[in-house]
């Protein structure tokens, strides 16, 4: 070794009684600090021994400087808040609806107090879950019962299970969809243990088709809401009026799965014809099952309504015990029913019509004074323009539609060849910031879709920490 004098590491116990080192083990807790100085000691030795580490490098503060980033890096959340900015409003991986300040309560109410979730406070006995939201649910829809469960994909797998095992399920071809990768229809029929029997073609199925299909193995028809595509052109489908009177003409139960179910007709907002639970249900299907999550504008949930006799049926399948809702889930979506008693007031209280029903000039004007605010930050390198967006409604309501919207759309002003690298980095140092910022990529250009940015004072309040590299 060249140095006269050989470097050695801080003790433990003396770093430990550090004064830099003190304030951390009362944020982090003296077991946390020690576990933290000791990785770090065990990485530097080596660095150490060999004389490539110099005596600044192993200070006290220095090493204290860099425990605590790690420590207050490890204490951070996983779960976090993001800002939403992808065009896209029921985003299924950013958590699709928001709740109201109302199931915000109902669900901290829930999980600070004991609550009657199971017990009857008129007669003192036990009760069942299901009732502290059927009223609310036969009032919105008019189904005779309820029941809920954690999600769609499990009320559809408990519909098919408890009405139609060991028989067969008839669906036509152009319905047998798949969403989000993990939910096909045809595998979850066969792991409700219903042997799938379909009909038609994938753009067009008659009533000749289930006709023709119905025999001493039925148990059910089946329909789908094709959410997340959409069949035009030459196409056919039957309309459920007439499916049902075909199915209650050989006794068998009909199902729709109406994926996103809204309870409202939507155009009256102006938003693309969604069909509602209760217009499925006059129709004449049996059972409907729908997502909480989505236009609901709820918490995850699934719900299935219809005909009390076969909800009974369903609710004595032992699934239903493995697939029931928790107390939090119950307390919220009670919460966001309660609002659709006055849709008058639904699109200023429930957050996701909120946001489905900006106009775009309000937008269009919040993205006019957000330019030259990001403009400034990216520097020369980048043009910054306010400009007129499509969005989506997402979780597979309207596929087609598109929300007129506004964005801030950031070109990166260097050579083609730079500009993929350049739009990367920036989609990276965004997603880097406090709460992170998530846009989307598209024609050479970043697109910051502002429909959803309601936070406008703390999205501001990060961007000078933006830090892009080239
Ligand atoms: C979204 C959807 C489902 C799954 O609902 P989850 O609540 O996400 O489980 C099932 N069927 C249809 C038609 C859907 O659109």
């Amino acid at each position: 070794m060249s140095s006269s004098v050989a470097l050695r590491l801080p003790s433990i116990d003396g770093l430990l009684r550090h004064p830099a080192c003190v304030p951390l083990a009362e944020r982090y807790g003296r077991d946390s600090l020690l576990t933290g100085l000791r990785q770090l000691l065990d990485e530097l030795r080596p660095g150490v021994l060999s004389g490539q580490l110099a005596a600044v490098e192993i200070g006290p503060e220095v090493l204290a400087g860099r425990v605590g980033e790690r420590l207050a890096q490890q204490r951070r959340s996983q779960v976090r808040r993001v800002f939403n900015l992808t065009g896209t409003v029921l985003h299924t991986n950013l958590g699709r609806a928001l709740l109201p300040e109302e199931a915000i309560e109902a669900v901290q109410m829930a999980a600070r107090y004991p609550l009657n979730l199971e017990f009857d406070l008129a007669s003192g006995k036990r009760g069942d879950r299901d009732d502290l939201i059927e009223g609310l649910i036969r009032e919105l829809t008019g189904a005779e019962a309820v029941t809920v469960v954690n999600n769609n994909a499990a009320a559809v797998l408990l519909t098919l299970n408890s009405l139609g095992v060991r028989k067969e399920g008839i669906i036509s071809r152009g319905e047998l969809i798949e969403i989000g990768g993990a939910f096909r229809i045809p595998d979850i029929m066969a792991r409700a243990g219903v042997r799938l029997h379909e009909v038609g073609t994938t753009n067009r199925t008659h009533a000749r088709d289930y006709q023709a299909a119905i025999g001493p193995r039925s148990g059910l028809i089946m329909r789908v809401h094709a959410s997340n595509y959409s069949i035009e052109g030459f196409t056919a489908r039957v309309p459920t009026s007439e499916l049902a009177e075909l199915a209650h003409a050989h006794g068998l139960p009909l199902l729709e799965d109406l994926g996103s179910g809204s309870l409202l007709d939507l155009t009256r907002w102006g938003l693309p014809a969604e069909p509602t639970v209760r217009q499925a249900l006059l129709d004449g299907a049996d059972i409907v099952t729908f997502s909480g999550d989505k236009l609901l504008g709820g918490p995850q949930a699934g719900l299935i309504v219809g005909r009390k006799e076969l909800i009974a049926k369903i609710k004595k399948n032992p699934l239903k015990r493995a697939l029931r809702v928790d107390k939090l889930t119950l307390a919220a979506l009670e919460a966001v029913l309660g609002l659709y008693r006055d849709p008058d007031r639904l699109a200023e209280r429930l957050p996701s019509l909120r946001l489905l029903t900006r106009p775009q000039a309000e937008i269009f004007a919040q993205a006019l004074r957000l330019q030259p605010l990001l403009a400034e930050i990216l520097g020369p390198a980048w043009q910054v323009s306010a400009v007129e967006a499509l969005g989506m409604i997402g979780s597979g309501s309207q596929p087609v539609a598109r929300l007129p919207s506004a964005a801030l759309c950031c070109r990166p002003q260097v050579s083609k060849r730079w500009r993929g690298r350049y739009l990367l980095n920036l989609d990276a140092a965004l997603r880097g910031l406090p709460i992170p910022v998530l846009g989307r990529i598209g024609d050479d250009a970043l697109w910051l879709d502002l429909r959803q940015l309601d936070d406008e004072p703390a999205w501001l309040a990060q961007l000078p920490q933006l830090q892009v590299d080239r």
